[in-house]
């Protein structure tokens, strides 16, 4: 075994010899990351054989600039070497060795030098960062440290460094159609405020804000200021009152649309509570466990029940129970979404209301004063011509919580914000004058 290790790793090195042989690295880096006013001068292996070094010098007759203000300024001094990190190359870890210097600028005064591609702060190269951030968004960041030999920090590094750019450079305008939801992620009632833009042509994240308060909505609108909000067409959201409030105020022209998801969401879990409550009490009276094992025969879509489930159903019908009859009018409603009318739905609406509150099921009739108290934003479903249904807020959101199941390592708000960002925001990103993956 160990022989065979040495044999790959002789390969390995054998590879990179004959590289900086025949082809040098440098004639390589310098065709696909080529540095105005700098020059790749030696590469070769470090202490440890498991690094390459490429030495950077500045280009003969090249003066530094000032990083204060982007001008050619006059050298002062040099700084000691540091190492910055490039895009690993064959198992190998690549760093490029350079001691900047500090200029004498008229204007900022004794600063260091600007070095394309990189700052001062960070120890990794734009390309670098680029490329960790793009494998961060395939894979977990654990998963991407990983497979690079680097460290989760740099990864994190990496995203923060992609996301703030994006950022900044991204633009926010004409955005039509808005969704607003929140999703948990921490245990002990820890929620995030998400606002997707959700046009026809144009799906993204545009806000993560921290809680689910007024404040955390109205932080979307100070970003996004007044006259864009004002061309804001379409809201889509749930009944939660913090959100109805700020769209009142801040996109008064906009159509509050109620989403779909969570009136079905609100009706399936007063159907659980009846169908648990009644299942509890069936057996403290001794009566035979028919809801045993109900739970998803009445909550599924019937088109989507198992063979199985659906013959449980049929079974379970048979009975005069306060689940069967939450059962029939949760599939009665389901009507209400066909519509193309706001009129008739709104009829419907009604009468569906008037049977509920007749039903003497508490869960339910508490579903039907809701809606009821919600008339006008449920019937705008149909004034918007169902164009912006909530199934891509929903689908955008099930994606949020996929992007935060990804890694033990999402437990602060500021990294939650920051890989949902760089997921779902679709940020563009710096370009590099060559594709390098
Ligand atoms: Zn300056």
């Amino acid at each position: 075994m160990a022989a065979t290790g040495t044999v790959a790793r002789w390969r390995r090195e054998a590879l990179v010899f004959a590289i900086v042989g025949g082809m040098e690295l440098v004639t390589i880096l310098n065709h696909c990351h080529r540095q105005r006013g700098f020059v790749y001068q030696h590469a070769r292996f470090g202490p440890d054989k498991k690094t390459i070094e490429v030495d950077v010098r500045p280009r003969q007759g090249a003066a530094a600039v000032c990083s204060g203000c982007h001008r050619p300024a006059p050298g002062y001094d040099h700084l000691p070497e540091r190492r910055f990190e490039f895009i690993p190359f064959w198992g190998f870890l690549v760093f490029f060795l350079y001691r900047m210097r500090r200029v004498h600028c008229r204007n900022c005064g004794i600063v260091v030098e600007q070095v394309p591609g990189s700052d001062g702060k960070h120890q990794s190269t734009q390309a670098h960062r680029l490329f960790l951030a793009r494998w961060a968004r395939k894979l977990s960041w654990k998963e991407t440290a990983e497979s690079f030999h680097t460290s989760w920090d740099k990864v994190c590094d990496a995203v923060e460094y992609v996301v703030r750019w994006g950022l900044e450079h991204r633009t926010l305008e004409s955005i039509r159609a808005i969704g607003v939801d929140e999703i948990q992620y921490a245990k002990g009632h820890k929620y995030l405020t998400l606002v997707y833009q959700i046009d026809a042509g144009m799906t993204r994240l545009l806000w993560v804000g921290k809680e689910r308060t007024i404040q955390s909505f109205q932080g979307f609108f100070t970003v996004l200021g007044d006259p864009l909000a004002a061309q804001i067409q379409f809201v889509c959201s749930d009944m939660g009152k913090p959100y109805l409030d700020v769209v009142r105020q801040k996109c008064s022209q906009a159509l509050h649309i109620l989403d779909r998801f969570h009136v079905v969401a609100k009706m399936n879990k007063a159907l659980d509570e009846v169908r648990a409550a009644e299942s509890r009490r069936m057996a403290q009276e001794g009566h035979e466990p028919l809801l045993k094992k109900s739970r998803w025969c009445v909550l599924k879509r019937k088109q989507n029940l198992t063979a199985q489930q659906k013959f449980r159903l049929r079974d379970l019908l048979r009975y005069n129970l306060q689940t069967v009859r939450a059962y029939l009018l949760k599939e009665d409603f389901q009507q209400f979404w066909e519509y193309n009318s706001p009129t008739w739905a709104g009829m419907f609406l009604d009468f569906w209301c008037y049977q509920t509150m007749h039903s003497r099921i508490e869960p339910m009739k508490k579903i039907a004063r809701t809606l009821r108290a919600h008339r006008a934003l449920l019937l705008n479903y149909f004034k918007a011509r169902k164009e912006f249904s909530s199934g891509v807020v929903e689908g955008l959101n099930n994606k949020a919580k996929v992007t935060m199941r990804r890694s033990y390592g999402f437990r602060t708000f500021h990294i939650l914000e920051l890989a949902l960002y760089h997921s779902l925001a679709k940020l563009p990103a710096p370009e590099l004058t060559h594709e390098f993956f």
